[in-house]
């Protein structure tokens, strides 16, 4: 049986180098490799014309770029937002979303096929658990999102070079990105931080990790190891209740994790690393967005380096409730400043394309 193709996205740069040193070439093309997959974007191993043959050989017979298949792409009417619908090397999809306002390009991602904490209000819950993606399979999503918007300036050429001088920077590069697509990715530690790290190596892509945010669902542990492990990734944890039994009617992950156990992991992350914690919270009419329960989250979150953003629930077929009136958010909002709390709302984007918050989703037998 022959072995499985190595995606490789899915290796570190140190990973990449043994790999060729295993082949015995030379370390120089293992750079010039690495350039290839993350500063010129290729596509195929045919481009790489400036690897000896001997080495594109090699990757053509045992390796892969991990390529994502567009299904599907859907562009948003309010012109800031691009859907995609990718397949994996599997016959599973997953949905990626990209976002373009305020002179910021973000990246959603995805760390799993489906989710398997099943919150009541999200599309991405309410298909299920499929699988965990690989490292590489989260890497080749930013690298697809990097291609599109390289594409988008080769479409205008003039006005890509007047905005950027050095040859690798002609285009708009991804800059941001929210692990905030389909998945837990907490329930996916390693994968997702291995991506994290190839993401964030300097001789590539080169991104900070502190532009990309990662939220979770409460993962207790998940918690603490980030706080062991001093990741510098931005923490966003979905708070939604601000009592355990108002959190578990919402989140059924809160009854494996108790409130009380993550705000402890909660505070001590951000003493620990002396770094702020975002509380997203979705705003469910009459459910969760009273004065009563903006008070809760106020006592539950005073004195923390926290900031509280407001989702107005985006509509999904399996729940019924409706988004909070606009009255409702900034009277909230009014409240949590009382504590001393910033907030902000979350604008509504992609909504008619099923690009919202918690509307991802991919139905399995389509
Ligand atoms: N699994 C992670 C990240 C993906 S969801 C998490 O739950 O945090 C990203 C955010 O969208 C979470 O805060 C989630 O609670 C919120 N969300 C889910 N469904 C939503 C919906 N229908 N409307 C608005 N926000 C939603
Ligand atoms: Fe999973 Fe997050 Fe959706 Fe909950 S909100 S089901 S944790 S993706």
């Amino acid at each position: 049986m022959t072995p499985p193709l190595i995606n490789l996205y899915g290796l570190t740069r140190a990973e990449l180098g043994a790999l060729v040193a295993g082949w015995e070439l030379s370390p120089v093309h293992a750079a010039r490799l690495w350039k290839y997959l993350y500063l010129e974007g290729a596509s195929e191993f045919a481009a790489m014309d400036e690897l000896p043959v001997r080495l594109r050989s090699r990757l053509e017979a045992e390796t892969s770029l991990g390529h994502l298949v567009i299904s599907r792409e859907t562009h948003s009417s309010d012109g800031f937002t691009r859907k995609y619908l990718l397949g994996l090397s599997d016959e599973h999809r997953i949905e990626t979303v990209l976002m373009r306002y305020t002179g910021r390009t973000t990246a959603c991602i995805s760390s799993q096929v489906g989710c398997a904490m099943g919150c009541v209000f999200c599309a991405t819950g309410q298909m299920g658990y499929t699988r965990h993606l690989t490292a590489g399979e989260i890497v080749a999503q930013a690298v697809h999102v990097d291609r599109v918007l390289r594409h988008t300036a080769e479409d205008n050429p003039a006005l890509a070079e007047a905005e950027h001088s050095s040859p690798h920077h002609r285009h708009e590069r991804l800059r941001n990105i929210v692990l905030m697509g389909m998945g837990e990715p907490l329930h996916n530690y390693d994968a997702v931080m291995k991506a994290v790290d190839i993401l964030c190596d300097g001789a590539g892509m080169g991104l900070s990790a502190k532009k990309i945010t990662l939220s979770t669902v409460g993962v207790v542990p998940g918690i603490h190891r980030m706080t062991d492990e001093r990741r510098q990734v931005r923490l966003a944890v979905s708070l939604h209740g601000a009592t355990q039994a108002a959190r578990a009617a919402l989140v059924p992950a809160a009854r494996a994790w108790p409130l009380d156990a993550l705000m402890e992991a909660c505070r001590r992350y951000t003493v620990t690393l002396d770094r702020r914690i975002f509380f997203e919270w979705t705003l469910i009419e009459g459910k969760n967005d009273g004065p009563d329960e903006a008070h809760a989250v106020g006592a539950l979150l005073k004195g923390m380096q926290a900031q509280v953003n407001l989702i107005p629930l985006n509509p999904t077929s399996g729940y019924t409730g409706l988004p909070s009136h606009t009255v409702a958010a900034k009277r909230f909002q009014e409240i949590l400043a009382g504590y001393g709390l910033p907030s902000t709302v979350r604008q509504r984007r992609g909504i008619d394309i099923g690009a919202g918050c918690g509307q991802l989703a991919v139905a399995e037998s389509a």
